[in-house]
């Protein structure tokens, strides 16, 4: 098999970079082991929150300079404010083409409600997801009964502390019941999956109108919704605006973004080989000429280039041991604290320097390996190192911008050596 680029890995910074090569007529392979965070996040998407001093961000825009002051190896610093600019409006217009309806702009942040009740600065957000200043006086907060991910009571008091009226309600609702049964399986996505069907709206909507009571607007944990059109037609019935909170994971929100980028990626002729582990890769003078897999034991998948998308700690883009944290397909250098007992802060609740761990690389996203970049050989997203996704709120852009930043260089490079598309 041979493919002008493969990427490793399905989360966000992957499938960014796939559907940009695929529009741009390239032959694409994703290869992905697992789930993606997608599949565990806000389904809101994050672009610069906070500077690294604690500063809160409005305007991404008017941040980047003291991002790169304070930040240098950051991977907005690396590619330059202009770009960043240029490629956060990319990728919302990528987003549009995939069908992914979300509300938000890359100039101005807005605070989306969290699923405690608090307040969170995001950059884009699926419509359905309240944002602050609540603009109704009265609001009915739903409880699933049963269902333990959500906590409606610290929703609502935290809602109430900001001057809203709320009204906490239980719905019971019958066809729940098999689900309910067993706990393990009482979770947002398998409720979803029963109360999207169309053959229980009716009942939904039923005893959501006895709970709505004298609320101007309806708040539900993220449990229905993975078709958008589930929460248009529950709005719709009621006649109020109804909203979702995203919940424990796995997130209802972020699956339906995942599959709707994977939907967009496979139409454009993508491949997505999914199950399936890159453990190496052959190189012939500097340059990676193909990768192995598990699954596909010694047949070589051939490439011209290559996107490492794999993810950080969390999806084992990055390996930790005591001691080390290396990057397990190719060995590539991670820029790490050099003292152990600096790699993590006591207090759990401070910024805690090893989510900042990651590869380094160069200004055009290639990691190196002792020091020696390949040729052909990009990393992007959660993998690159610089910046800390939870503190900074950046994590989403990072992987959507540094994705597009890359895509275009390996378009560039393939036009340069007019590579047949
Ligand atoms: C739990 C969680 C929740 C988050 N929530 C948010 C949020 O709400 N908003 C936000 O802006 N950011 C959030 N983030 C930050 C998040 O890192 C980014 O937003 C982004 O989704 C990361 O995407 P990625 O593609 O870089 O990596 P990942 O999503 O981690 O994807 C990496 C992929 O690579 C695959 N992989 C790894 N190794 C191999 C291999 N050897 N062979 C083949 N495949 C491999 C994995 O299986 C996985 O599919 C969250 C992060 C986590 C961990």
């Amino acid at each position: 098999m041979k493919f002008d680029t493969i990427i490793i890995g399905s989360g966000l910074a992957g499938l960014t970079a796939g559907i940009k090569l695929a529009e741009s007529g390239q032959r694409c392979a994703i290869i992905s082991r697992g789930q993606s965070a997608l599949h565990f996040s806000s389904g809101s998407l994050d672009l610069l929150s906070t500077l690294p001093d604690g500063t809160p961000v409005h305007t991404p825009e008017a941040a980047l300079e003291n991002l790169a002051e304070q930040a240098p190896r950051h991977p907005y610093s690396l590619m330059g404010k202009e770009n960043v600019l240029a490629l956060a409006a990319e990728s919302e217009q990528l987003l549009t083409r995939a069908d992914i309806s979300l509300v938000g702009h890359h100039r101005q942040n807005h605070l989306r409600i969290t699923p405690l009740g608090k307040q969170r600065a995001s950059w884009l957000s699926p419509p359905e997801v309240p944002q602050a200043p609540l603009p109704w006086q009265k609001v009915t907060v739903i409880n699933i009964a049963g269902f333990l991910d959500f906590q409606a009571e610290l929703v609502s008091g935290s809602l109430s502390a900001t001057g809203s009226g709320v009204h906490v309600a239980e719905l019971t609702l019958p066809v729940l019941d098999v689900l309910r049964n067993n706990p393990s399986e009482f979770r947002a996505v398998n409720i979803a999956r029963v109360l999207d069907l169309p053959e229980n709206l009716p009942a939904l909507v039923d005893e959501l109108r006895l709970l709505l009571g004298s609320g101007e607007a309806m708040i539900l944990p993220a449990c229905l919704g993975l078709e958008a059109r589930t929460v248009a037609a529950v709005e719709q019935a009621l006649g109020v605006p109804v909203k979702l909170l995203p919940t424990l994971p796995p997130s209802v929100l972020g699956m339906r973004l995942h599959n709707a980028l994977r939907r967009r990626f496979q139409i454009l002729g993508g491949l997505i080989m999914p199950g399936d582990t890159v453990t190496g890769a052959q190189l012939e003078q500097g340059c990676i000429n193909a990768l192995f897999t598990k699954n596909h034991r010694e047949v070589p998948l051939r490439t011209r280039h290559v996107i490492l998308a794999s993810g950080s700690f969390f999806s084992g883009g990055l390996d930790a041991s005591r001691q080390h944290v290396t990057e397990p397909i190719f060995g590539l250098d991670v820029n790490i604290q050099a003292e152990r007992a600096a790699w993590s802060k006591a207090d759990f609740f401070t910024p805690q320097p090893w989510l900042q761990f990651g590869l380094t690389v160069n200004n055009h996203f290639q990691p190196s390996h002792h020091g020696e970049c390949t040729k052909n050989l990009y990393a992007i997203g959660s993998v690159l190192g610089g910046f800390d996704p939870i503190q900074q709120g950046c994590g989403a852009g990072v992987s959507m911008l540094t994705a597009l930043c890359v895509a275009t260089q390996i378009l560039v490079a393939a036009e340069a050596c007019h590579e047949p598309a």
